[in-house]
Parts: C-alpha cells; structure tokens; sequence
C-alpha cells in the first residue's frame, strides 16, 4: 500500500520523537504506515497507526512486547525521548496518530525460502509454540468484537461468501465448514483459551540468512493478537508453513510435532484441526477477494491468494479423518482411537484360515518374502506374471503367503506414483496380507457382518473384484476386505447384504479381472473406511507405515498364525559395522548414505523401497541387473567356471565378438578382471616392447588403483594424499578447453604443443618414451572433451617417435559415446593398445587388454601370461551378452539419440541458470560445471546439488580437479522420460536458495 507519509517527514518525526537519525524505507502493510528505518548502527521497526485507532490497542501491542522480553524470537519496544513506549503526533487532517518502534529483527521472511524442509517446519512448531507459553505470562487481552480473522468468529464469512464470485468448489466447502462448525459448537466453545498471536503467516516469520541450514530467528507483528481457541493458533501457523508444500499433510506433521513437543495438544483439539486450517485457508480467500472489490491497489492485500487457492485445492481434497489419524500421531496419540480397544477384543473372538478358504489342505502354508530385497522375487517376475505363477505354483502342497506391512518393488504403475517435496515417491508399503491361491478357489468371509463395498476396480495392477465387509465386536467396528475376486459384475450379492461368518463370498479372480496379477487373495483389516466409498488403499508410502498400521492391524490378530520375521539391517547398524571390518579410506556416497538392496534397468532401490534414478553408475551399462545378462551368468555357473588352461569356446566366441569392433590392426586380445588390472598389463607390455619405463599422461588423468596405475594417474598422484609426480612421468596439461591453461580456438595446437616439448626435449637427452596413456574423454578429471584434432596431431609425432598409444576405454567404451563404439574413434586415431573394463560386464568383474599383433608377438618373450579368473567362462559369457544386449538393442544409437537431448536440455537450463556452464560430453558420458561468473568452482554447491537430487531420488555425482563438474553417465538405457524427470528435479534445485543465492 502506498504510504501516507512521506519519508523525509518520517524521518523528521521519529528524530524529534525518539532522537534517533535513520534513513526510512517503505514496508508493505495491511492498514498501517510501516516503516523501516535504518542507521549505521542500527535499524528499527517504525509504525504509524490509522487515524481513530484506539490507545488502547496500542497500548495492548506495546504489552505484547514488554511481555515477550523473555523471548528471544520477539521485538522489544524502543521507548521515546519521555520514556514511553508510543507517542502521537496530530496529521494534517488533525487526527491524533499514534506512533510506536521496536527493533529490528535481522534476517529473510519464511516466504522466501526455499526450500522449507521438515527441520524448518518442526522448528517452526516448537518456536510457535514456545511463543505462545510465554505470551501467557501476564494476563492480557483486547477486546474485538466481529474480528474476521479470529476462526471462532468464523461465522462471519457467511453474509459475504456466496457474492465474491468464488467457484462451486470453494461454495461447497464453505458450506460444509459452516455446517460442521455449527454442529461442533458447543465442543469447540470449550476448548482452552489462550492469547495467541493469531497471524504467524509466512511474511511473519523471520528466518536466517544461512541458506543452506536457515533457522528461525523471529517472529512479528501482533497486530491481529486476540484471546482465542490455542489450537487456532497451530492451524494459523500450520496454514501458512505449508503453502507451496507438495505434501501438505506430512508437513503440517512437522509443525504440529514441534508444537506439541512444548504444549501437549489435546485430542479434542486434534479433531478441529482439519477443518480449522481449511477454514484459515477459505477466510484468506475470501478477505482476498473482498480487499481486491474495495481496495484493487493494495497488492499486499492480495500477497498470499494463488498460493491459497492452490493450497485449498491440496488440502481439501485430503481426506479428513485420514488426516486426523496423521495428526494424532504427531501428537503421539495412537493414529486410530479405538486401535488399542479392538485388540484386545479380539483376542477373545478370532477367526482362522480355514474359515477363509473353508479348506482344510491349506495347512502348509509358507512365508514369502517380497520386500525389496527379496532373493525370490527376481526382477523377471515383477512384471511376468506367467513366470511369477509357475514359480509359487512349483510346489503344489504349499500356500505361500505373507506381506502385512512389507516394503516392495512391485507397484510400479503410475496410481503408485507421485510427484512430493521429496521427488518422485511410490506407494511401497503393503496393508494386508496376501494368500497365494489358484484361480476360482474360494473365499468366505471371516466373520459375520455387512456387505459396504462391492465392486470392480480396474485400474492397472488395482484390486480387480472386491469385497469389504463390516463387523462389529461389542460396539467397536472393523472391516475386512477382499481384494483380487473375480468380476463382481457377477456376484449374487449386493451393498447391504448380510453374511454369515465361513459365508461364500467369491472366488479368486485370474490374471485378467483380478488387477493383472497372479491369482492371489489379498486379505486387509481396517478398523475405519476413512471416507473412502469405493475404495480402499492395500498400499502405503513407506514413511506412513507406522499410521497405517494402526488403521490396519495385522490380520494375523485374527487368522491365527505365525509371524515370520524377516531380519532387515537398518542404515545405522551398517555403518558401525563397516566402521568395525572396513578400511575408513573406503567412502560412501552422500552426506547421508543409502543402503541399496534391489538394481532392476537404470533404477536401483534402497531398503526402504525408495526407487532412485541412476545417473551414475556407468558400469550397469545395459541396466542394473539386465535381466539377459544375469540369465547368461546364471545359465554358466551352474555349468562351468574354470581358468583358460583348457580349451573353452567362450573365450573365443567373446574374442571373435569383441575383436569384430576393432579395427584390423587390434587383432589379439588379454582377459583379466578390472580396468586397473587391464592398464597395468597394458602399460607391462609397452615397457617390454619399447624397454623404457616413462610414459606420457594428462593432468586429471585416472587408470586404475595398482602402483603402476597410480602412477600413471595425475588425478591420483597429485590429489589428497598422493606421492606427486614420479621421474619417469611427463605430463600434459589438462586439455580444457573451458577454464584449462590454454583455452578458446587455438587451443590445439597449444596443447599440442606441449607434447611437442615433452618429446623434444626428452629425445635431446635421449630418453625413450614407451608410450602415451590417455582416455578419450577425460572422465575423473571432469568429463574434459579434448580439442577437436588434437589426439590425431599427436598420434602423428607419436608415431615418428615410436611412443605407443594406450587409449583407456574404460569408461568411454562399448558405444556409451554413442556417435562411435570406441571413444578413441571420436577422434579418427587408432590406437596401438585399447584397455576396456567396467562396462564390460555389466557388473560383473572383466577387463581386457586388446592390441596389434606385433606387441603380443613382444610380449610373448618366454614368461607365461596367466590371469586366474581373466577370460573364465562366466566372465566371457556375461560380456558376450553385453555386447548383444548393446547390438539388439541399439543401445549405441539410443545412447547418441538420448545423449543430444540431454545437452540440448542442460543447455537450455544453463541459460536459466547462469552457475551451469559448459556442458559437454557426447552421448551418454556428459558433463557440465559450476562456476561463478569469474569462473571460480563451486565445489560446495555441486556437492549440495547432488545430495538434494539423492533425497529426491535421482542419484548424481561430482568430479573434477576441483568436485565442481557434474558428471552424468547413466545405464546406456536411460530415456527421453528418465531425462525429463532427472531435469524436472534439476530445475527444483537450481531454484532453491543455496544455489543461487549468496
Ligand atoms: N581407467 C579409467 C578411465 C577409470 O575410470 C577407471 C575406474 N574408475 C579405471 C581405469 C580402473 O578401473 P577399475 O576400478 O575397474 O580397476
């Protein structure tokens, strides 16, 4: 709003008031003149209150202050040149102004946050809270009579609701909260009262500048102080802290467990929650649209009403008694109120198996694990339901069974999936227990009761046909339901029906009406419907479990049998373990590690069922777990699994295979087990053939983890605890082209000559050089692109020179660059020694050694080359698959199609976002940098971005001399989608504070 006042005159009046010289500025505001008015020293909080506003109000806010002295999130007053605590002046129209100050509280609003995460929101509540407590310490109050913001005055809204020009939606829920208000009265009238601060509202709460781990540091304005219902203050402060929240019902927890931890919410409080919120929401709305008809200039008035329509469309399509049960748990209440009551009756009257099935043969009954890191449930199965079916049905006497509150990958399909603050989620967690029975058997229902659900859902990987009955024990009530029947369009039963307890009440359903899976019955109790009419959820988020089991108890309380524990590590008992047995140089990733179980395609998923895309991890080059390589594997163990001392035909099926990618002149190949292992045979052979031990590398270079890698390795020999550079090493800058020594158009020759140097001058002292080691696109270093041209001028010099050239295609190999199979091949050079690792198996532990005749003839000087398991049958068949699931696949031209997209995507990103510069890489193998604009590296948001993409569950890494560069060299697999989500998520981070800010 524009203010009354000019600023010079501010300025003037708070100098003869108060005898304090400060610049003022202009704050937005309701209906006052704010003004913050700032000096070397200092800054303060000036107000200037509405003409006829009375003394005693001011006085009352002054109070409010003097109160919260103890406080350390509160404002003190600053007293006038007399001593008091307001002061007046007369305005031009003559009205008496009365005028007060306080301090200035440094910091940024809540509303400008981002992002709010859960130890923010807990805070929040425990602040508020605190807040309140001390608010109570003198008993003051102000009378206000028809205040609109006051919800117990909510009443109000009535005679203006239904002429703003609001859409049905908001008419309806208004109406209804009217209604439930109305019949609550009398409960909520008695409610404890207390002065609260009533507008704890995201411009009123000041938080730090800390970006990364901002705390609360204040909060302002009481102006709309009132003595009111205190659970309005928790809905207040829960309406505003969860604005802009993807998953306002876990986040209005937050708040609610920090506000409980210091005031005990009482469960009749619990119960208004709900609709108190939604009520703050629609009066925000409504004053909105009111201030908008008589006052369209005051943006302020209008500040929060997207937002809030958004919100309301978020929160009052929750579900309300669902969110209560989410409520009292935050209040440590058991979700379900009559949870603790109906276990123990049921002790006294259960029901068995043989009253479901009504078969006697289903006695041998078997646990089945099918959690995330369940050995039975190979990834073939989860989406073969064939396959799934003759594996349960192998032993014909057994009923498998089991599941109740199991985390699992199987529920895949969309209806599972949704976009929350934390990324991508799915529902994992399962409600029931599951029966594992052939189609048409029958199903009968455990206990007398009433029909309430009858019908057939048909979405995918859904319940099919499905049954919930009513019960009820001595006046508690309890569901049991029935999922995966056959199509109930057939059933002779109705909604209302009565059933008797061993009652026939369907059959098993197959695989085409039962929700597409294999015939099984899933068998759920519920001690509410919640408000679902038609519907019930048989799956939950993971983090929920605990509510969840509440709502439904174990059915195991009522079939009488045993429980099956399955043990499970937790994070924390792995990471003592690891500190006990393991090395402490052997790091983890992330600040806060995961613990992964399951790999299935360019997914990997951790013990709790949290599904992560996988950006990183180059060496399940056909996808985590390929179920065509795991096969092949499976196939030849079982089978053989020797050394190359006899005669085998896979070795020579895979040398033929692989020899075929290569050039005439690479024509004999060695088999070891990893990429260290290949170049350090690589760089045995070249010393033999060249008798010299020195050798050629890149700044930024890495080759393996032996002595002799290491020493070829500049990224290893000159990082942290590295022994630096040894005689026999010569070193060419890093080539990059971006921030390297030599950089912009004529950077290849530069670089070149730097080789040129390195030979001259070791040819002038005659020193031999065996051979130049380099990877086609430098990968530790930070996914460095050498300059166009380059690699071939030096192969020519290197030739006259008889320096051999090792190309490592360990991590560019096997068509990830996607234009070539071979990255050396992107810059039209053939190489004299090609060393592969990594993605050769897919996983499992292969390297090679592939090179000319000539330096096999050399190596070949008497002494025996033997690798125990290099060139094993196992090994040799999971790489010939590898390199068929790349051919069949095409996974080279997906890998050039993706790859295109990917940089075209990042690049458009970098031009929202200035930190993002250089994306480079081809194909599969990008990378991009985080500098700022003097091109400085910046590591500590490069690590920020990676753990946020991690808990949004999209796996990243850093790299880099300088751990700014994000590299990005997923499953060859990875799609247009996978790019879109890992972008979707990308955008979310680069908007948040800490990585634009400061
Ligand atoms: N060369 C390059 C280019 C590599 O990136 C790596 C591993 N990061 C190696 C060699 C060593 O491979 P391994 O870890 O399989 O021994």
């Amino acid at each position: 709003m524009k203010n009354q006042f000019d600023l010079k005159f501010v300025e003037k009046l708070v100098n003869s008031k108060y005898g304090i010289k400060a610049k003022a500025t202009q704050i937005e505001g309701e209906t006052d003149d704010n003004f913050k008015m700032s000096n070397d020293d200092n800054s303060f909080f000036f107000k200037i209150y509405p003409a006829k506003t009375k003394i005693e109000f001011v006085q009352f806010q002054t109070k409010i202050l003097k109160n919260l002295e103890c406080n350390i999130n509160t404002a003190r007053n600053v007293v006038d040149k007399k001593n008091n605590f307001f002061s007046h002046f007369i305005d031009e129209a003559n009205d008496v102004r009365y005028v007060r100050m306080n301090t200035w509280i440094h910091g940024r609003l809540w509303s400008s946050i981002n992002p709010l995460r859960s130890t923010i929101r807990e805070q929040l509540g425990f602040k508020s809270a605190t807040l309140l407590k001390d608010l109570q310490r003198e008993k003051l109050t102000y009378e206000r009579k028809d205040f609109h913001w006051d919800l117990a005055n909510f009443e109000w809204i009535k005679s203006y609701y239904k002429k703003i020009g609001l859409n049905k939606k908001y008419l309806l829920t208004i109406k209804q909260l009217l209604d439930n208000f109305k019949k609550n009265r009398k409960k909520y009238n008695k409610l404890r009262k207390w002065l609260i601060h009533n507008d704890l509202n995201d411009n009123n709460i000041v938080v730090s500048n800390d970006l990364k781990n901002p705390k609360i540091k204040g909060f302002i304005d009481f102006g709309d102080s009132i003595k009111s219902q205190l659970i309005n203050e928790l809905s207040v402060t829960c309406t505003y802290g969860i604005v802009k929240s993807l998953n306002p019902l876990k986040s209005a927890c937050e708040i609610i467990k920090g506000f409980h931890s210091v005031i005990n919410i009482h469960k009749e409080e619990i119960d208004f929650l709900y609709d108190l919120i939604l009520m703050r929401i629609c009066v925000s709305v409504v004053k909105s649209c009111l201030n908008k008809k008589l006052n369209s200039e005051n943006k302020y008035l209008q500040i929060s009403n997207n937002d809030m329509n958004i919100l309301f469309d978020r929160w009052s399509s929750l579900n309300k008694e669902l969110a209560t049960c989410f409520f009292r748990d935050a209040c440590s209440l058991s979700p379900i109120s009559n949870e603790k009551k109906f276990k123990k009756l049921i002790k006294h009257k259960r029901s068995s198996i043989n009253t479901l099935f009504q078969n006697s043969d289903l006695r041998n009954l078997k646990n089945l694990d099918l959690s995330v890191s369940s050995n039975w449930l190979s990834n073939e199965l989860i989406n073969d339901v064939d396959s799934f079916e003759k594996k349960i049905n192998f032993e014909p006497n057994l009923i498998y069974y089991g599941g109740y509150m199991e985390t699992r990958v199987v529920y895949d399909s969309e209806d599972y999936e949704k976009l929350t603050d934390s990324g991508f989620e799915n529902r994992t967690t399962h409600l029931g227990i599951d029966f594992w029975v052939k189609e048409n058997t029958t199903v009968h229902s455990i206990e007398d009761g009433i029909i309430k659900v009858l019908t057939n859902d048909k979405t995918i990987k859904g319940y099919g046909g499905l049954i919930i009955i009513e019960h009820n024990i001595e006046n508690v009530k309890y569901y049991s339901l029935y999922g995966h029947l056959s199509n109930q369009n057939k059933s002779k039963y109705k909604v209302g029906d009565r059933i008797n307890r061993g009652e026939k009440i369907g059959e098993i359903g197959a695989n085409k009406e039962n929700g597409g899976w294999c015939p099984h019955l899933h068998f759920q109790i519920m001690l509410t419907l919640l408000d679902f009419e038609d519907d019930f959820p048989g799956v939950c988020m993971e983090d929920e479990k605990m509510i969840w089991s509440s709502i439904c108890p174990d059915p195991k309380l009522i079939l009488e049998m045993q429980t099956n524990k399955n043990t499970h590590f937790n994070e924390n008992e792995l990471k003592n373990l690891r500190t006990r047995f393991l090395g402490s140089n052997l790091k983890l990733s992330y600040d806060l590690p995961i613990y992964i179980v399951r790999g299935f395609n360019q997914y990997l998923y951790s013990n709790k069922g949290k599904k992560y895309l996988d950006t990183v991890n180059n060496i399940a080059h056909v996808g985590h777990q390929n179920i065509n390589v795991v096969n092949a594997a499976k196939d030849q163990i079982g089978l053989l699994n020797t050394n190359t001392r006899y005669l085998h035909h896979e070795i020579l099926s895979l040398s033929k295979n692989l020899l075929s990618k290569f050039p005439k002149k690479l024509s004999k190949v060695y088999y070891v087990n990893s990429g260290s292992e290949a170049n350090e045979l690589a760089l045995r052979m070249t010393s033999l053939y060249s008798k010299s031990e020195k050798f050629i590398v890149f700044e930024g270079g890495y080759h393996g983890n032996t002595n002799k890698t290491i020493e070829v390795s500049n990224y290893k020999y000159e990082g942290e605890g590295g022994r630096g550079k040894s005689e026999n090493i010569y070193e060419i800058p890093m080539p990059d082209k971006f921030r390297g020594k030599h950089r912009g158009k004529d950077s290849t020759n530069k670089y070149y000559k730097e080789l040129e140097k390195i030979i001259s001058k070791a040819s002038k002292s005659d020193e031999k050089i065996s051979a130049m080691i380099f990877e086609p696109i430098i990968s530790c270093g930070g996914q460095i692109e050498l300059p166009s041209g380059f690699l071939k001028k030096c192969s020519k010099i290197l030739k006259k020179f008889d320096i051999l050239m090792i190309s490592d295609e360990v991590q560019t190999g096997f068509g990830r660059v996607g234009e070539k199979y071979w990255g050396y091949e992107l810059h039209g050079i053939i190489p004299d020694i090609v060393t592969l690792g990594k993605p050769m198996g897919n996983g499992h532990p292969i390297g090679a050694v592939v090179c000319s005749e000539k330096i096999a003839q050399k190596f070949d000087n008497g002494l025996e080359f033997f690798s125990s398991f290099g060139g094993n049958p196992v090994s040799c068949k999971i790489a010939n698959e590898v390199i068929k699931e790349i051919d069949s696949k095409n996974l080279q031209s997906n890998a050039k199609k993706i790859g295109k997209y990917l940089k075209e995507s990042l690049n458009k990103l970098a031009k929202k976002h200035s930190i993002i510069r250089d994306v480079r890489g081809t194909g599969l193998f990008i990378g991009f940098e985080l500098v700022n604009d003097k091109l400085v590296p910046q590591a500590e948001k490069a690590n920020y971005l990676v753990n946020r993409m991690k808990e949004m569950g999209v796996l990243m890494s850093t790299d880099g001399l300088e751990k700014n560069v994000i590299k990005i060299k997923p499953p060859i697999i990875f799609s247009f989608s996978d790019t879109d989500r890992m972008l979707t998520l990308l955008e979310k981070v680069f908007n948040e504070d800490f990585m634009h800010k400061g």
